[in-house]
C-alpha cells in the first residue's frame, strides 16, 4: 500500500504528519518513508536514521559528432524543452534544459548523437528496525526534480506499507511524486491561502484518479472555509492536529510528535485504519 502525503503550498505541517505515521505503525509493520521533497528533504530531522547508502542520479543528455552531423535540424524539432539547436553548422545543445528523453538521438537521421551522463542529484538511503528511509536531495542550482523522484520510487517494496512525503506545490514534482500511489492525504492549514492551495492540489489528484482524504493542520488559527469546502466537496477530513505551542516545540527541537506526546500515537493509529477503509471501498467501486 503507498500513501502519498501532498501540500498544495509549503509549511503546512505535511512531514510532521508523514513522519508521524510512519513512526505510529513500525513497530507492528515494516514501512518506508520514501522523502520525494528532493528540493528539500527534512523527514530524517526527525527519524535521525544513519544514511549509509548513496547514488548519484544521472540524467542522459545529447552529445553530437559534428563530424557525422549534416546539420539537417530534426534533433531541434523533436525536442519539446528546446534542449538542442541548430544554428548554420553548429548544434547546441542546454544540458539545463534536457529531460533526457532520449527523442533526439534516436531520430537523428545520421547517427550523429550519442548520449551522456548529467548529475543532477543523489538518493540517499538509510534503515532502522522495520523502518526504510529512502530521501532524494537535487544537486545545487538544479531544477529537474522529476528524475530523482522517480530514483526514489523506484526503491518502492510493494510488500511493505510506503509513505510519500510530496514535495509542496502543484507542478511535475508533485505529480511524479503522486502518480501510481493507493490514497493521497492532503495536508493544509484552515486560512484563505490554505484553502486556495488546497483545492488546487485536490484538482491535480482527481486528474490522477487517486482517492483523498484531508488533515487540517493548526486549528484554530482561521475559519471555518476549509470544512466547509471538505464538506461541500465530500472529501473527508481525516484529522484535526490544533494549534499548539508544544507541537511547534517539539518540531524545532527535532523530536518526533509521537515521541514528545504520544497520546498521538492513537490518532495516527486510526487515520491509518481510515485511509484502509478509504482504499479498499474505492477498490469496491472501480
Ligand atoms: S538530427 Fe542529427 S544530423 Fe540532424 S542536425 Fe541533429 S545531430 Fe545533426
Ligand atoms: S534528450 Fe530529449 S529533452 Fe534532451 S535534447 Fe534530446 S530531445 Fe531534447
Amino acid at each position: 500500500m503507498v500513501i502519498s502525503v501532498a501540500s498544495g503550498k509549503g509549511g503546512t505541517g505535511k512531514t510532521l504528519v508523514a513522519t508521524s505515521l510512519v513512526l505510529s505503525l513500525n513497530d507492528n509493520y515494516k514501512i518506508q518513508l520514501l522523502d520525494c521533497d528532493v528540493e528539500e528533504p527534512n523527514a530524517n530531522i526527525l527519524l535521525h536514521l544513519a544514511l549509509n547508502q548513496s547514488q548519484q542520479v544521472y540524467v542522459p543528455i545529447p552529445k553530437v559528432d559534428e563530424a557525422k552531423c549534416n546539420y539537417c535540424g530534426k534533433c531541434a524539432e523533436v525536442c519539446a524543452y528546446n534542449a538542442i539547436a541548430v544554428i548554420k553548422e553548429k548544434v547546441l545543445v542546454f544540458p539545463e534544459l534536457c529531460h533526457g528523453c532520449g527523442a533526439c538521438s534516436y531520430l537523428c537521421p545520421e547517427s550523429a548523437i550519442t548520449e551522456e551522463g548529467r548529475e543532477v542529484g543523489i538518493v540517499e538511503r538509510g534503515n532502522s528496525g522495520n523502518l526504510e528511509l529512502v530521501q532524494g536531495r537535487l544537486a545545487i542550482g538544479e531544477a529537474m526534480a522529476p528524475p530523482v523522484i522517480r530514483e526514489v520510487k523506484k526503491y518502492i517494496d510493494p510488500a511493505d506499507i510506503v509513505i510519500i512525503d510530496v514535495p509542496p506545490g502543484t507542478s511535475c514534482p508533485v505529480v511524479e511524486a503522486v502518480e501510481g500511489t493507493d490514497f493521497c492525504l492532503l495536508v493544509t492549514e484552515p486560512t484563505p491561502f490554505g484553502l486556495n492551495d488546497l483545492s488546487l492540489a485536490v484538482e491535480v489528484v482527481r486528474k490522477l484518479g487517486i482517492p483523498c482524504g484531508v488533515v487540517i493542520n493548526r486549528v484554530g488559527i482561521g475559519g471555518e472555509e476549509v470544512e466547509r469546502y471538505c464538506h461541500r466537496e465530500g472529501i473527508p477530513i481525516l484529522l484535526r492536529i490544533p494549534l499548539d505551542r508544544n507541537i511547534a516545540m517539539l518540531y524545532s527541537r527535532g523530536t518526533p510528535l509521537i515521541e514528545g506526546m504520544p497520546r498521538w500515537r492513537e490518532e495516527f493509529l486510526k487515520l491509518f485504519q481510515d485511509i484502509k477503509n478509504i482504499i479498499a471501498a474505492s477498490r469496491v467501486a472501480t
